[in-house]
């Protein structure tokens, strides 16, 4: 049995819809009796101290996790063996498109909207030369699907579109879809728990998966926190956080004291259906079936109990 896990990028403070989406990945992983990882998504948007915030934060509402949270930033070399196992297949190719020339080339009537449109797919290495002098290149995936079905925990079965994505862009980071698919193979991962609007990303990473040798993953997406507007809870939403919540506030003129992290645990697994005494109690009764399909939506302060 391998591992589920939980992947914040660290780019500010967890809010109540990651901290209960991390609930959620905990408690499939250990209700499947398997290993649980924290991972830390930070080849992209690091802001200093947010990784140490997120991490005191998941203890604080008392998930635990096996060994240390792992960084993107310490698997260079494994993201390197990943991208020569691909090149020795003849799987990578270079782009030197803008976002412009891909918005504005002739589509295929068969490809789909959001699909790369293969501009750069079939250069001559003479067109590949005179192009790298005008900019760098990034490193597109050469897909032989357009489409694949996943199966998912919660969606069922979903299919969508796999295009030639990029999987390390022209400024030498690996990309999120390549990236995300080599961290789960090298660390055992085999259960992907997180936010409902990665969904459309899963086909083509369990396609990159496969071509990796390995196995597409569990899948189960789970429905976003939105605010009173029916948009994705974010920071400004006021006291969405821990430590927003740890502090007295004054809503609407009315006072409400702290709101320590059980209390927050309480309520995040209440609103999943779940016994909010304990995460103990919360694992015995979880049953993914019974959760809800809908989004978590915030309307008003959570307030102590
Ligand atoms: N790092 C991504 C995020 O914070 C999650 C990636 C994943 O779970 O695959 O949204």
């Amino acid at each position: 049995m391998g591992c589920g896990r939980y992947a914040p990028s660290p780019s500010g403070e967890l809010h109540l819809g990651n901290l209960r989406t991390a609930l959620l990945a905990w408690l499939f992983a250990r209700s499947t009796g398997r290993g649980f990882l924290l991972r830390v998504e930070d080849l992209d948007r690091a802001r200093a101290g947010a990784e140490e915030a997120q991490l005191r934060d998941l203890a604080a509402i008392g998930l635990t996790w096996d060994g240390v949270a792992e960084r993107q930033t310490d698997r260079a070399s494994g993201y390197a063996d990943a991208l020569d196992r691909l090149r020795a297949e003849g799987l990578l190719y270079e782009c030197f498109c803008t976002r412009r020339d891909i918005s504005e080339a002739p589509r295929a009537p068969h490809t789909p909207p959001g699909a790369y449109p293969g501009n750069c797919r079939d250069l001559s290495p003479g067109e590949r030369a005179a192009r790298r002098a005008e900019r760098p290149a990034a490193l597109r995936l050469r897909a032989d699907v357009v489409q694949l079905s996943v199966q998912d925990d919660l969606h069922g079965e979903y299919t969508g579109v796999v295009d030639d994505f990029v999987v390390l862009r022209n400024d030498g980071v690996p990309a999120y879809n390549f990236a995300v698919v080599v961290d789960d193979h090298l660390q055992g991962v085999d259960q992907v728990v997180r936010g409902d609007d990665l969904l459309s990303s899963a086909p083509r990473q369990a396609y990159l998966a496969t071509l990796l040798g390995a196995r597409a993953p569990q899948y189960a997406h789970v429905p976003l926190a939105l605010n009173a507007d029916g948009k994705r809870l974010a920071k400004r939403d006021g006291a969405v956080t821990l430590g927003d919540l740890s502090t007295t506030r004054v809503v609407d003129g009315v006072e409400h004291g702290p709101v320590g992290p059980d209390r927050v645990r309480g309520v995040l697994l209440e609103s999943l259906g779940l016994p909010g005494e304990s995460l103990a109690a919360a694992l015995e009764a979880f049953d993914p079936a019974a959760l809800p399909r809908e989004p978590w939506i915030l309307d008003s302060p959570l307030t102590g109990a």
